[in-house]
């Protein structure tokens, strides 16, 4: 892509009002604009990175079983009268028609996909049954000041599992939580994001989150040092070790939900009256799990982890482009636009997306903004490099940059893609 023709251009403002660190780097850089508190719009460099996370959940969940549905956000209030939610759930968004028939807009599901299960599963042959979908919820979030991280509208993956009995569900639910560590690793949060025990309920004893370290979380976590499983604050008010080994020695963190996971066993099926019949011909309520990701939340945790003073450090699996080709123009010379243009043009066939900065504005200019968008690598043609018989290679934490032969930049690119 060339990034004389890219929609966005970086910003040196940002609105006034917007004070965290995620939302102020993404919209600097082009990624993320703001509509309205906690409503934001992916541009195409967010896009990019929002697409590449929800591969890398698909990739999960497809593998633990799920199936990819899509599910409205426009819900009839009679599903939300069922549970009784519509009353008790303050963060509900209401709206009424010009018919004065009333909705709500979904901020989860199971409201819509219990019923919609109930037409498929009868038998005990139907079940164990998996869904999943990634879309848009609505939620009227009273703080809205932590940007991407807690938005009114906001992208999550949300995964429901179907069950015959408790024992199903304590199998499938270690499925989860193996996935969910493998889509925390692979996005770049492995190290810093831990399976935390948190409050169940009325209906189970805990339920899990997954919780990243960062200051910009709203959550504190008590870590153990020797399992590295952390507890939530909210339960913990007396619990001085470790439920998962015993461990007496907990550290305190700030830290951000990322995802959580939930044994709602019959609290949904019940009022649905969602229910199986067993090879005897008898009535089973059908016992269910549930599983979220907020996908803009995972993409702005990284970047409050991740980023530096100079802007975003994007991890090269959820990276916008895996390069960023930088041509350094001199006035001596149009030997480096043509050169630049070369190695985009080899970059692209041998696959990798590349941003091409073009542009006619100076280099400290380009290099500010690189660093601000925050590509893995960065890829400069100018005369020196030209002399020096190849092209300027720097990963984006790299203090300095080396020459290499342009032959070997798709090796070495190769391998910062695959780490
Ligand atoms: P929180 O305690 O932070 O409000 P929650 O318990 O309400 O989170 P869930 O209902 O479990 O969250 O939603 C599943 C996942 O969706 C969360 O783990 C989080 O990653 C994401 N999420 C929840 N609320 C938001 C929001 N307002 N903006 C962005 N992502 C969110
Ligand atoms: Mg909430």
């Amino acid at each position: 892509m060339l990034q004389s023709q890219l929609f966005t251009k970086t910003r040196k403002e940002v609105p006034s009002e917007e004070v965290s660190r995620n939302a102020k780097l993404l919209i600097k850089a082009g990624f993320v604009d703001k509509l309205q508190a906690g409503v934001y719009t992916y541009l195409p460099l967010g896009l990019r990175v929002l697409e590449k996370i929800a591969n890398i959940i698909r990739d999960e969940m497809n593998r633990a079983g799920g199936q990819e549905i899509l599910m409205p956000s426009l819900h009839p209030k009679e599903n939300w009268e069922k549970t009784d939610r519509w009353n008790t759930m303050d963060d509900l968004y209401k709206i009424v028609d010009s018919s004065k028939k009333e909705f709500a807009l979904g901020p989860t599901h199971e409201e819509i996909v219990v019923p919609l299960a109930k037409q498929f599963i009868a038998s005990y042959r139907d079940l164990p049954m998996y869904v999943y979908q990634i879309q848009n919820k609505f939620r009227m979030e009273l703080r809205s000041k932590s940007g991407v991280l807690r938005g009114r509208e906001f992208l999550m993956k949300d995964f429901y599992s179907f069950h015959a009995d408790e024992e199903d569900l304590d199998r499938h639910y270690e499925v989860m939580i193996t996935a969910y560590k493998n889509i925390f690793k692979r996005v770049g949060l492995g190290d810093i994001t831990h399976l935390t025990f948190a409050s169940g309920g009325s209906f189970s004893k805990y339920s899990h989150e997954f919780q990243t370290v960062t200051g910009a979380g709203e959550d504190t976590i008590h870590i153990c040092d020797s399992c590295s499983t952390a507890i939530n604050e909210e339960i913990i008010a007396e619990q001085k070790e470790c439920p998962e080994c015993g461990g007496k020695k907990l550290k305190t963190e700030k830290a951000i939900e990322v995802g959580n996971t939930f044994k709602l066993k019959n609290k949904f099926s019940d009022p649905f009256g969602l229910a199986y019949k067993d090879s005897e011909g008898k009535d089973h309520p059908v016992i269910m799990g549930c599983y979220g990701i907020g996908l803009g939340r995972l993409m702005g945790a990284i970047v409050e982890v991740l980023a530096d003073k100079a802007g975003i450090v994007w991890p090269a699996s959820v990276a916008p482009f895996a390069a960023h080709v930088v041509e350094v123009k001199s006035a001596e010379s149009a030997n480096v636009a043509m050169a630049a243009q070369e190695i985009y043009g080899m970059l692209s066939r041998e696959g990798f997306d590349t941003l091409y900065d073009d542009r006619n504005v100076n280099a400290g200019e380009k290099f500010a903004d690189a660093d601000l968008i925050g590509i893995p690598t960065r890829v400069v043609v100018s005369e020196k490099s030209i002399r020096a018989g190849g092209v300027e290679m720097k990963g984006r934490t790299e203090l300095a940059g080396m020459i290499v032969q342009k032959e070997k930049l798709i090796d070495l690119l190769s391998k910062n893609t695959n780490q």
